[in-house]
């Protein structure tokens, strides 16, 4: 068996720095087969001949797809009482102990690899190349929460002493905290939510989305054989009420939640309803993202960057492109080649690895993605349609409004919506994005420095890509995470996250 890490190869000057110890970027689909795949420091990224064993691999991989039964809401209490319990030791662990337990947990899931990466596709309907970045971000979670998690809790902090005495200030675990996960990276922002919350010293109950409980179940088995005790980090499997009972027991210090504007809302009149100590929520949610490209774009990038950013993950990812801002001098141009390579995307089985497009997550989002696409053929202009096969796939589409004001809501799948500005009017564009009140990334392709600063300086949205594709954070590199609708920090993946999870003690002795 072919261990994954030969295809995740790390570039030596990054392995040299601990707390940036991530993996190289996997290979896009275009990119996957190309016989030079070295990025910009010439460090190889991995060899044909280990992608097809891995393939053949994934291939002899049946994961066991049987449904999970449903927690009882006496069994999610059950699981707050239990991590209360669990708390005490697990707090008093050492950083060091905690931290190779997250490491160790990152070697299991790369010499798993394969397994994983079939999981995600049958369970999570990910493609070949959304699967390994996947398997690449949830590895890089847990081997930076350790990197940070050492520094941060690893020992007190020594203070001023001014006035004779010795003070130190040391940070610590809050308690319980409950993890509430989304199905659209069912194993890498589950992982991100639980190693952080168990690095600051937590005990943990996850709730991950109902669509994919099974990943959850075996990123569990994985952190408990990599050195997690079961007391400090407990499973409820189930729909959105049991994350409100949840949310809703006495006994829970802290809530970290990735999902909808809505549900974070929710969560917080809960959590702001109970009496006692009041709890944090750590929030994540969505955005209305935009791109802007003017006049000096290249369009050819512009093309492949929207397209990436709009349609890969079949547009599943919190930080997609929704809106996508078009200097009208050459709108017409841009649009034709965006739809040109849209229509070379193979949509369908994702298993297929020449598939970039695969399913969308289940029924209910395909009638809701479906509704809205039959809503905008009637109210914008239609610039591409592509074909998808029979079953729970999505199209990507393109279609053109008059103005931003007419997309009032994320629409969580492959459509674009394209608006024209014309040069005098970039002040529009801004004041458009910032009418959604979101706040999550954009995009800016432009040549003109001055221009990217203005926007950068003007717009408060938490990543923000130039002349790039604006997807695909990478930890420790691209801290992620949004502001306004789209959350209330910090930023996963960053040096501030894991700070939120913890109380802090100052110890004053007088010596
Ligand atoms: N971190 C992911 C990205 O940068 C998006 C996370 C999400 O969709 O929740 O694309």
């Amino acid at each position: 068996r072919v261990p994954v890490q030969a295809l995740l190869k790390r570039p030596a000057d990054l392995i040299a720095r601990p707390d940036q110890a991530h993996h190289a970027r996997i290979p896009l689909p275009g990119d996957l087969f190309a016989p030079e795949r070295r990025n910009s420091r010439g460090v190889e990224f991995g060899e044909r001949a280990a992608l097809d064993r891995l393939l053949a691999d994934i291939k002899l991989e049946a994961p066991d797809l049987k449904p999970l039964a449903d927690a009882t809401p006496d069994q999610a209490n059950a699981a707050v009482s239990a991590a209360r319990a669990g708390f005490a030791a697990w707090s008093r662990t050492p950083a060091a102990v905690r931290a190779a337990a997250l490491e160790q947990a990152a070697h299991l899931l790369e010499s798993r690899g394969a397994h994983f990466i079939a999981l995600l596709q049958r369970e999570g309907g990910k493609t070949l190349d959304d699967a390994l970045s996947e398997l690449r971000e949830a590895t890089d979670f847990c081997r930076y929460y350790a990197a940070q998690g050492r520094r941060l809790f690893g020992s007190e902090a020594a203070m001023p002493g001014p006035t004779g005495e010795s003070n130190t200030l040391a940070m610590r675990g809050r308690g319980v905290f409950v993890a509430i996960s989304p199905w659209n990276f069912p194993l890498a922002i589950f992982l991100g939510q639980v190693t952080a919350a168990l690095m600051a010293g937590n005990s943990v109950v996850a709730k991950p989305a109902e669509q994919t409980p099974r990943i959850a179940r075996e990123a569990v088995a994985l952190l408990h054989e990599a050195g997690i005790p079961k007391s400090a980090l407990h499973l409820v499997t189930g729909d959105g009420r049991l994350g409100a009972v949840l949310t809703a027991h006495p006994d829970i210090a802290g809530v970290v939640f990735t999902g909808s504007t809505e549900v974070a809302r929710a969560i917080n009149r809960t959590l702001a309803a109970k009496d006692g100590p009041i709890v944090p929520l750590i929030a994540e949610t969505g955005g209305i993202n935009a791109m802007i490209a003017d006049a000096t774009a290249l369009p050819e990038q512009v093309a492949d960057d929207v397209v990436t950013s709009a349609f890969r993950s079949a547009g599943q990812r919190c930080s997609a492109l929704r809106l996508l801002f078009v200097q009208e001098d050459v709108a017409d141009r841009t649009i034709e080649m965006i739809a040109g390579a849209a229509r070379e995307l193979k949509i369908g089985d994702p298993t297929d690895v020449a598939t970039h497009v695969g399913p969308v997550i289940d029924d209910e989002a395909k009638q809701r993605l479906d509704a809205h696409i039959v809503r905008m053929k009637k109210e914008a202009r239609l610039h591409f349609a592509g074909a998808a096969p029979k079953g729970c796939f999505v199209a990507p589409h393109i279609f053109e409004l008059k103005d931003a004001g007419e997309l009032t809501e994320e629409v969580f799948g492959p459509v674009l919506h394209v608006v024209r500005y014309p040069a005098e009017k970039l002040e529009r564009v801004l004041q458009g994005i910032e009418r959604t009140g979101y706040g999550l990334t954009l995009g800016v392709h432009s040549r003109i420095d001055d221009t990217v600063e203005a926007i950068v300086d003007r717009v408060q949205v938490g990543n923000i890509y130039v002349n790039r594709n604006m997807i695909g954070a990478v930890v420790g590199v691209q801290p992620f995470g949004g502001n306004g609708l789209s959350g209330t920090g910090p930023k996963a993946g960053g040096p501030h996250y894991l700070a939120r999870f913890a109380t802090e003690q100052t110890v004053t002795i007088n010596t």
